[in-house]
């Protein structure tokens, strides 16, 4: 595999995670569940709303974190984005994504 940015690991297999929740961590724990997309951070697992979602916490936490790479936590979605290299991207041989219902 030829990795689209410096981020991606080089082994997939052994990045996966287990999934902390079926929503955004943050909302949740405000004690709301407004948000629009799910993203899932690559580094931690942390599951986290997108841009059209009132608290973008996916973006807020890639930046605390200085975590890099989310995927999509949608079902049917299967992209990649590197926050740094500011790329999206699809990865052929990663394991199944994960999603919510
Ligand atoms: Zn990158
Ligand atoms: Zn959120
Ligand atoms: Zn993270």
């Amino acid at each position: 595999m030829t990795a689209p940015c410096p981020h991606v690991p080089q082994d997939l297999q052994s990045q996966r995670k287990p999934w902390p929740a079926d929503g955004c961590a943050e909302c949740i724990a405000a004690g709301h569940r407004d948000w629009v997309h799910l993203r899932f951070c690559q580094s931690c697992g942390q599951v986290g709303c997108c841009n059209d979602s009132p608290g973008k916490h996916a973006t807020s936490h890639a930046h605390q974190s200085e975590h890099p790479l989310v995927r999509s936590y949608e079902p049917d979605e299967n992209w990649w984005y590197c926050y740094v290299d500011e790329i999206v991207f699809q990865v052929d041989d990663a394991p199944a994504a994960p999603s919510h219902n």
